[in-house]
């Protein structure tokens, strides 16, 4: 049986960073990913931001489908705002990213096999179908393999989800419209996604990734549905090239890590529960897991969890708190909150947004509000 130092189950984005980060500190890697292709199927609306992401990756030119310089929000009653926020982020090629960040994991030693399908986990050793069953053995294993993860619950962990833990999306990739393509819209309120938000990150001028993420706590349709009815209406005219249907954790594990083992990215449940977005969050605990794994495989002390709840936890669990409050407010009041946004934003060039500063600005502009959720907070 071939052994490992570190076997990495899922070459997502969290994967493959987990895998370049500890192939580059000379520990034998393989990075498992059970479909054929890297990066294929896409089930993203690949929306990126540039000030997260830039302490943990280069974003490279031939990664991204469009720039983009700020985001339009729009109320529950149809009212837009713009927020300026020039050289934000990018929407991505998730196809060609993805690809690209396991290239990397190669390039600084590790293997990657795809068509590798982990079936089990036992006694430090995985099964794989490759077509045949093969084993591998490992010191050190992360799981990277996504939402629907197996991993977890393969070495102990609690990583159930329940109803309110879970955004459902449903989302398309539309052409033949026309989309101001520097600014991802948002569309917030209950009316076309209770529970969450729509959204159009345009791809170009002529196409977009246009969906929604519903909370299963809050309707009874299917987020299919709901998209289907709010495209009649946004794009009559749209051609659907693509349709993806997915889900986005939003909850906070017991344990991420264990004796010879952690859980990265979706698997980890460290996607953002306010966004969804959950590329950066997946490349940072790889880039943080990857380093830690190659301390404890050399036997030396590990700070993974207390760098993880630094770096993500606590804002996830702030997030939560949000999120929490967004669930309990009606059309009307998110759209008060809507135009509170509007009389900080617009017409203004920004170049940060303090989530927590924004909540605490929004809170003090409406007594109401602020008597109703401030200490659910803070
Ligand atoms: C509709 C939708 C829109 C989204 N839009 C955005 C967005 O705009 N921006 C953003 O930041 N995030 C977005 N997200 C979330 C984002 O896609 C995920 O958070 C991100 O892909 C998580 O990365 P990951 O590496 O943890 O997992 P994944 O990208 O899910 O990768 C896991 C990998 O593991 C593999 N795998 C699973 N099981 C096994 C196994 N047993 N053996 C081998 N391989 C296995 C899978 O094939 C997969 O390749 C969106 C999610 C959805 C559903």
């Amino acid at each position: 049986m071939e052994t490992f130092d570190l076997i990495i189950v899922g070459a997502g984005p969290a994967g493959s960073a987990a895998a370049y980060t500890a192939a580059n500190e000379g520990v034998s890697v393989l990075l498992l990913e059970e479909d054929p292709e890297i990066g294929k199927p896409v089930i993203c609306a690949e929306g990126i931001s540039m000030s997260t992401i830039k302490p943990y990756l280069d974003i490279k030119r031939e990664w991204i489908s469009q720039d983009l310089d700020g985001a339009i929000i729009r109320g529950p009653f149809g009212d837009e705002f713009k927020v300026e926020y020039p050289k934000c982020g990018w929407v991505l090629d998730r196809t060609k990213f993805d690809a690209a960040l396991a290239d990397m994991a190669k390039a600084r030693g590790a293997l990657v096999k795809t068509s590798a399908k982990v079936i089990s986990i036992q006694n430090s050793k995985v099964v794989v179908d490759q077509g045949t069953k093969v084993e591998y053995g490992f010191k050190f294993i992360i799981g990277a393999d996504g939402i629907a993860s197996r991993v977890g619950s393969w070495l102990g962990v609690d990583t159930k989800l329940g109803l309110a833990d879970i955004a459902v999306c449903a989302q398309y990739v539309i052409e033949n419209i026309k989309v101001d393509n520097r600014y991802a819209s948002l569309i917030i309120g209950h009316r076309y996604a209770p529970g969450g938000y729509a959204w159009i990150f345009p791809k170009s001028e002529t196409s977009a990734n246009v969906g929604l993420g519903i909370s299963p706590t809050k309707t009874k349709e299917k987020a299919k549905n709901l998209l289907d009815q709010w495209l009649t209406q946004e794009f009559p005219n749209g051609v659907i090239k693509q349709r993806t249907f997915g889900g986005v954790p939003s909850t906070v594990l017991k344990h991420i890590a264990g004796e010879n083992f952690y859980l990265i990215g979706d698997a980890a449940r460290l996607s953002d529960p306010l966004s969804g977005a959950g590329i950066t969050n997946g490349i940072k605990s790889g880039v943080i897991a990857g380093r830690n794994a190659v301390l404890r495989i050399r036997g030396q002390k590990d700070s993974y969890y207390a760098e993880i709840k630094k770096n993500i936890l606590n804002e996830i669990k702030f997030h939560l708190k949000v999120r929490n409050v967004y669930w309990r407010l009606d059309d009307e009041e998110c759209n008060k909150v809507f135009k509170i946004g509007k009389r900080i934003f617009d017409g203004k060039i920004v170049d940060d947004i303090d989530m927590r500063h924004l909540v605490k600005e929004i809170l003090l502009l409406s007594p109401k509000i602020m008597l109703k959720w401030f200490g659910l907070l803070f």
